[in-house]
């Protein structure tokens, strides 16, 4: 690349590049791109240099002169001063004279003499020194007797004087001579004025000619060097450099090849660093780090391309799976992280092993997958492929850490296009199901059905009259008595909230099953203001049934596992007590199992907590969650509550009617009381009684009843477990 053209690009670079940082540097180097050839008398360098070539070789010039030069310049030009004298002089000595007092010399010779030549007065002495005659300019030996050999000049160089002794002319006299030295003085002036212009043409010369070498040898290849420097500057990843048209051999076109090799290794690395981070980056946003499958970004992403289609094109059909592995937090929380990710890592290993190349599979949550796969096949539909997604899952136990354990998933489908056109609206709507397939009991498939849609306005519309009945106090408790099968006596009641919704009908409203509205209550967390306003109004009752009817027992509250962990439990008990008046005796706790599954060490020092306080403690539907039997012995409770389900069924199942029985068995061999509810026929209780469980509670004895008829039953009640009818 010439000179011009780096300069061209450069001012052109420069007028695109709005980066301040490289205009400066770029303008930088401008002063030094000056269009060639001149750029070399242009270098700040290059003038420097040879300022200092062309000083350095005056001075050199100068000195030689002053030493040597002018001096011997001088004493030439006197020497033939001197010979011209001798032999004018020589030449008209009358060799008659010789050894005579006269003079050697006419007048007219003289006078000849001192026209023609420089002699402008001369005196002759004889050999012994005694004055003889004078012509011209008066001149005389005697000052310089003694000292025959010098010469004398005048202050101001115009006057020259000798001594000719008599041999120098051939004869017996000495003759001393005054010469006219002023041309002497003006040659030695144009001497010195001649070398100096020479001196300077000469410096001239040496230095323009070192400037051309410096600009070929050094400032060229060091502009090429700077040049490519600022591409490289300009663009580190792309550099637009050009090869070196340099040789490598001397040190400038190695040190080129040298930053040309530097400049592409960085633009290398920087690529490399570039492409690595753009992995990483595309890896983070797109994978999940714990089992490198896509993540949900990337599913949707997928599943927007795959449907993208030409027009005029069919849209391809997808079953959308979304799967969550039910019960997950236990294992999590029970067995640890460690476990719970190395579960999910062999879900996620298995699903994509198992499953056709063809299905896309990915991690879209803690524990949730979602698998897309194309619907080609008309025969095969979304469930179909669901099903085949939870057998992979239920095949085989899960072997992680040398530990079995078997999995189980709740699952949604959705169909692509089918249940919308949008790809995150179609995996919503399979999260939607999926909810659906939880709420169910888990470990079941749920189809996405549009009605899930009006469901969940439903349970929005639900929540919204549950606040305004709390409220406006249209929450109330009934009661349902609990008997011992030993004594038939009432030994307490469980408190059961009651909503009366007011509406147009003849009725003037309907009451809302909890099984509707409590399920929401625990999801919007208004459970919490309802748990405190139901232990309130159970304190209540029991301290009014004992002043106002002698009536001692025990009033059991269901507490939802929110107000252990979003609620403070034990401050609202000791409040309840403290206000009420309650014997805490009086008061029992029914807690499901779900609750000591959240955080079993946090649950253990609340349940610990509320028995210091003083009151007992229940679980309720013992034997349909997930039980930590192992744990059991660790609670400080009371009191196992059979599910009803297993009561119901005992007569007609034997695998219901060995779990009745095992768990009062369990029960008693951790010395706790068992009580079973849904008791309907003097069946069940017969059962019950034989299989030794101590109380009952159900519709043989009583429904779930006001405060009122609570009373009335206990007034009116015999103590005879018999003479319940049914
Ligand atoms: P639960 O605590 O297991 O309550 C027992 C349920 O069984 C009650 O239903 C009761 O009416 C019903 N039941 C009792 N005996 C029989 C019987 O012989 N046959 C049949 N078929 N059912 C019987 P309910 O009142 O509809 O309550 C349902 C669930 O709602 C309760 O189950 C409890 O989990 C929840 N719940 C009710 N009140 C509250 C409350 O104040 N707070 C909380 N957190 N949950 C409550
Ligand atoms: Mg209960
Ligand atoms: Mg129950």
């Amino acid at each position: 690349m010439g000179f011009s053209s780096i300069t061209k690009s450069l001012v052109k670079d420069n007028a695109a590049s709005d980066n301040a940082a490289e205009r400066k540097a770029a303008s930088g180097f401008k002063s030094i791109f000056v269009s060639s050839p001149t750029h070399i008398w242009s270098s700040k360098v290059s003038w420097r240099v040879a300022l200092t070539a062309f000083l350095t070789i005056m001075l050199v010039q100068t000195f030689v002169l002053n030493v040597g030069g002018v001096a011997q310049f001088r004493a030439n030009e006197l020497k033939s001063l001197e010979l011209q004298a001798r032999s004018a002089i020589a030449s008209v000595v009358d060799p008659e004279s010789r050894g005579t007092r006269t003079s050697p010399f006419n007048e007219s010779q003289i006078e000849r003499m001192f026209r023609t030549t420089h002699i402008r007065g001369l005196t002759v002495y004889s050999y012994k020194y005694d004055f003889i005659k004078s012509y011209g300019e008066p001149v005389h030996l005697i000052a310089k007797f003694g000292q025959l050999d010098e010469t004398y000049m005048s202050e101001n160089g115009n006057v020259y004087e000798l001594i000719f002794k008599s041999s120098d002319i051939q004869s017996t006299f000495i003759v001393v001579v005054q010469m006219d030295s002023s041309r002497v003085e003006e040659k030695v002036h144009d001497y010195v004025m001649d070398s100096i212009k020479i001196m300077g043409i000469l410096s001239l010369l040496v230095t323009s000619v070192l400037m051309i070498a410096l600009g070929k040898w050094l400032l060229e290849p060091i502009l090429f060097m700077r040049a490519n420097l600022v591409a490289a500057f300009k663009n580190p990843e792309l550099p637009e450099i050009e090869d070196s048209p340099y040789s490598s051999s001397d040190e400038i076109g190695a040190a080129i090849a040298l930053t040309q090799k530097l400049i592409k290794q960085n633009a290398e690395s920087l690529k490399h660093i570039k492409s690595t981070a753009e992995d990483k980056i595309h890896k983070l946003a797109y994978y999940d780090s714990l089992t490198g499958l896509p993540n949900r970004t990337l599913f949707v992403q997928t599943l927007s391309e795959k449907g993208n289609v030409r027009r005029g094109e069919d849209v391809p059909r997808f079953a959308i799976v979304t799967l969550d592995l039910d019960h997950f937090k236990d294992i999590n929380d029970s067995m640890g992280h460690n476990v719970g990710d190395a579960i999910l890592r062999s879900v996620g290993k298995k699903l994509r092993a198992s499953l056709p190349e063809s299905a896309f599979v990915s991690r879209t949550g803690e524990d949730e997958f979602a698998i897309m796969m194309p619907l080609v096949d008309d025969a095969l539909n979304a469930r179909d492929v669901a099903e085949r997604v939870a057998g992979v899952i239920k095949s085989q136990p899960f072997k992680v850490f040398n530990e079995e354990f078997q999995v189980r998933s709740s699952i949604g489908v959705s169909t692509y296009p089918d249940d919308g056109a949008e790809p995150d609206m179609v995996l919503k709507n399979a999260d939607i199901a999926l909810n659906r397939a939880k709420e169910e009991g888990r470990d079941t498939i749920k189809e996405y059905s549009e009605d899930f849609d009006r469901a969940v306005q439903e349970r929005f519309q639900i929540l919204r009259d549950l606040r305004d009945a709390l409220e406006h106090n249209q929450l109330d408790l009934h009661y349902q008595p609990q008997l011992c099968l030993k004594t038939g006596q009432v030994i307490g009641a469980e408190a059961l909230l009651r909503w009366w919704k007011p509406d147009n009908s003849k009725e003037g409203g309907s009451f809302v099953s909890p099984g509707v509205f409590i399920p929401v209550a625990e999801q919007s967390g208004l459970i919490v203001p309802i748990g405190q306003y139901v232990l309130r109004r159970a304190c209540e009752t029991s301290v009014r049934l004992k002043k106002d009817h002698g009536i001692d027992m025990r009033i059991a509250v269901n507490v939802s596992g929110n107000q252990f962990t979003h609620g403070d439990i034990c401050s609202d008990v000791i409040k309840c007590v403290h206000d009420t008046g309650v014997d805490p005796k009086m008061l029992e706790l029914e807690v499901t199992e779900s609750v000591f599954m959240d955080d079993i060490n946090h649950t253990v020092s609340i349940l610990n907590d509320l028995h210091k306080i003083g009151v007992e403690l229940a679980i309720d539907d013992f034997g349909t969650g997930y039980s930590s039997l192992s744990y059991l012995s660790q609670f400080p409770i009371d009191r196992l509550k059979i599910d009803q389900s297993f009561v119901r069924q005992a007569l007609n199942d034997k695998e219901n009617a060995s779990i009745a029985k095992t768990i009062i068995n369990l029960g008693h061999s951790l010395n706790l009381k068992v009580i079973a509810e849904g008791v309907e026929t003097k069946e069940h209780e017969n059962f019950l009684i034989n299989q030794g469980c101590d109380e009952v509670q159900g519709f043989r004895y009583s429904r779930p009843v006001p405060e009122k008829k609570l009373v009335e039953f206990i007034e009116s009640y015999n103590g005879d477990l018999n003479s319940f009818k049914g």
